[in-house]
């Protein structure tokens, strides 16, 4: 054989080898096309408003909408009068109350305001309001039971939840902490988690004292309520635990306010020494956030993610799968894609817990687990969410898992082998998606307990 030089390459045109695949479908890239430009003028109440007013957070913050009366007159003239009062007697049965940013109000389509992923989320319908199920709650995670001091849950080994405060940037209607975050409401008394340090310090002084310990959750509420030296005073006192290995701070911030990471430095900053100073300790700090659809990612949303992005920052996505707004496989699709195009993984998607009052936005575990079906492969692995139950007592189970699922009862029951070993845990599906006869059986409550012991019989004979 000669010893041949490979050709160096030809100028003139290449010659393509065999296309194995069809070319993309430009729909397929819909997840790149951001809202940009001055949308929120569209509505009366903020055409006046320059961009230099919108993108900053005290703007937002000072704008938010939190009563109804003054949510109901900024809708006037975009929506009628039958829909307001709609809404209006919808939040006088609200677990939560209300505080929405201008920018969430100026995302919704108020040309379509019944079927608005947005407006689902946050603005109640009394004629949308469905009766709850017998079983649920307003602890749907029973975290209340797993706080071995007020404020703080550990439940699984070697991670723990820390709610350091109780209020939120906005408030959403199926908040699964419905029972300690915002204000009480005429429905709801809230257990109280306020900003207070002596209860931080418990907090501490139990993760220190709990060497299995790894890995805080810091939540609330939501962290970018915090002001910047407590982010510094709780990052460095969970850094400064030498067990503790990962830090990750929850917030909803990004998908209703990402003006705060534009414009308030000094939060940006506090949290950036935070990751900087675990960097230096080979510990993690990690943010994670909470969008629940496409329209929720704007060109705003990708400006405040590349500033996490150029800062080394880490961001996590949990999904709530709410019904009407991302149960299809189109819109799951283009979240997860849309996500990872602004450089923030795709981490869970939560079967919507048994929370009080919206059973309008529930759906089934048949729905979660066709779905999760549906999107794996779309993209890479580590974008793909995992889809959970967060089953009431037992915690997080992976949506397939069920020991045994009855759809006509919509009962599935779920083992917790690591987090209560031997014991079955429940999830009920929304009744009014059961079949004819399911639904007939809920109506009876003399059936309650026995259609429960029946799963519960069936899971453990298959076990
Ligand atoms: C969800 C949750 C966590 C964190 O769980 P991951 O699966 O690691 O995200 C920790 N503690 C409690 C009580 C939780 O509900
Ligand atoms: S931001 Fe989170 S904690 Fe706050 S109301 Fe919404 S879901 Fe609940």
């Amino acid at each position: 054989m000669s010893n041949k030089v490979l050709a160096p390459p030809k100028a003139h045109a290449p010659v393509l080898p065999p296309a194995l695949k069809l070319p993309a479908d430009p729909a397929t890239l819909a997840h790149r096309q951001l809202r940009d430009g001055l949308f929120w003028q569209r509505l009366q109440a903020y055409a006046e408003v320059p961009e230099s007013d919108f993108l900053d957070h005290r703007w937002q913050a000072k704008n938010s909408i939190t009563n109804v009366p003054r949510l109901l007159a900024a809708l006037q003239g975009l929506v009628d009068a039958s829909f307001v009062h709609d809404a209006e007697e919808g939040f006088r049965h609200a677990p939560m109350p209300v505080r929405v940013s201008p920018y969430l109000l100026s995302l919704i389509d108020w040309s379509r305001p019944y079927e608005d992923p947005l407006r689902i989320q946050f603005i109640p319908l009394a004629s949308r309001r469905l009766p709850d199920h017998p079983k649920v709650d307003l602890d749907p995670l029973h975290e209340r039971q797993d706080m071995p001091v007020p404020g703080l849950s550990h439940r699984y080994p070697d991670k723990v939840l820390f709610l350091p405060l109780d209020t939120c940037p906005v408030y959403c209607r199926f908040c699964t902490r419905s029972y300690a975050v915002g204000l009480d409401t005429e429905e709801v008394t809230k257990l109280q988690f306020g900003v207070d340090v002596e209860r931080w310090r418990l907090a501490f002084e139990y993760v220190a004292s709990r060497p299995e310990v790894e890995d805080i959750l810091i939540s609330g509420g939501d962290v970018s309520q915090l002001r910047d030296e407590q982010v510094t005073y709780i990052g460095e006192a969970f850094l400064a635990i030498p067990h503790v290995r990962r830090i990750r701070w929850a917030t909803k911030m990004l998908a209703v306010m990402p003006q705060k990471l534009l414009s308030d430095t000094a939060w940006v900053d506090a949290l950036t020494r935070i990751a900087d100073r675990g960097r230096q300790l080979h510990k993690e700090v990690v943010v994670h956030t909470h969008f629940n659809h496409p329209d929720e990612i704007t060109a705003i949303t990708q400006a405040a993610t590349n500033k996490l992005f150029d800062r080394g920052i880490t961001v996590r996505n949990q999904t709530v799968l709410i019904r009407g707004v991302n149960d299809t496989p189109a819109v799951m699709g283009v979240l997860v894609k849309r996500l990872s195009f602004v450089n923030v993984h795709p981490y869970y998607i939560y079967v919507h817990d048994m929370v009080k009052g919206v059973e309008d936005l529930r759906t089934t575990v048949e729905s979660g687990a066709r779905l999760e079906k549906q999107i794996r492969g779309l993209t890479a692995g580590y974008n793909t969410p995992a889809t959970v139950v967060d089953t009431p007592g037992g915690g997080k189970r992976d949506v397939h898992s069920w020991e045994y699922y009855d759809r006509e009862t919509g009962i599935s029951v779920y083992s917790s082998p690591v987090v209560h070993p031997g014991q079955l845990f429940c999830y009920f599906d929304p009744i009014h998606l059961l079949p004819p006869s399911g639904q007939a059986r809920w109506a009876d409550p003399s059936q309650h307990d026995r259609m429960i012991a029946q799963a519960l019989e069936e899971a453990r004979s298959r076990r």
